[in-house]
């Protein structure tokens, strides 16, 4: 069930159906090597969403392509959401999910960025007394380091490598600009070294590119593998979510707020 589907008359029945739970996928818009299109992250969870969408009754909200990307605004294509006004903007997005009667609302993740994001969004619901459960899937689950094991044969594995080049060779070949990786490899850059200390350019510092490895490795059924497995990690959550009664009880044991 696709919110964006759904006539007004629908949603009754959808969130019976979806036992009150609904998926928020978020994206990104950002720089993914020379090869992947910008809007990488958002099709891939798109993707991921409507695939667990078809196995595990949930609502499914359009994907959020506007995110966190501070360290790559100087790539054309970047498009930076601020902390405060991101943390903002989901929580209006799940204030009005809520107000449609879904009392469970799950973030799925599909940019690496968020992750730091993701706990500030986590502690504001409870700071701010949200009378919803907020539950939040990251990328790298135990199923998809699994399938990363089996497949993968990159000595270095990450952004815009062979796994995300392998998935939007799987959904989208044709944003894939292959002849622009053709024997490449990336490798980090060793220009900025302060360790132990850590910056707030460490990554882009280290991976100028936005691209990691050997992404001429990636192939359309490798995509297909870690798609799955990332659907497979959502929805095994998302059963055990609907059955949950813990975090709507420490909720209201907080003196959760009416919206
Ligand atoms: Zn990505």
């Amino acid at each position: 069930m696709k919110w964006m589907e759904l006539t007004a008359e629908d949603f009754e029945e959808a969130r019976r159906e979806a036992e009150g739970v609904a998926m928020l996928p978020i994206g990104s818009l950002e720089r993914h090597g020379p090869h992947l299109p910008v809007g990488c992250d958002t099709f891939a969870i798109q993707r991921v969403a409507d695939l667990v969408e078809a196995v595990e009754p949930v609502v499914v909200l359009p994907a959020l392509p506007y995110t966190h990307v501070a360290v790559c605004v100087f790539h054309p294509g970047a498009i930076h959401i601020r902390q405060n006004a991101l943390i903002e903007f989901v929580t209006c997005i799940c204030d009005e999910v809520y107000r449609n009667g879904f009392e469970k609302i799950v973030l799925l993740h599909g940019h690496g960025g968020n992750i730091p994001l993701n706990s500030s969004i986590l502690a504001h619901t409870l700071e701010a007394r949200k009378p919803y459960a907020l539950y939040s899937i990251n990328i790298g689950s135990e199923e998809e380091t699994r399938v990363r094991r089996e497949i993968m044969e990159s000595k270095t594995f990450g952004h815009a490598g062979e796994g995300e080049t392998s998935c939007m060779l799987h959904i989208a070949p044709g944003l894939v600009k292959a002849e622009r990786i053709r024997g490449r490899v990336f490798e980090p850059s060793p220009a900025l070294d302060v360790a132990p200390a850590q910056t707030p350019v460490d990554w882009i510092a280290r991976w100028p590119e936005m691209a990691v490895g050997e992404p001429e490795l990636g192939t359309a059924e490798k995509g297909r593998r870690l798609i799955e497995a990332h659907v497979e990690a959502a929805v095994r959550a998302i059963r055990k979510i609907k059955k949950d009664t813990v975090v709507l009880e420490h909720l209201r044991r907080r003196g959760a707020m009416r919206l």
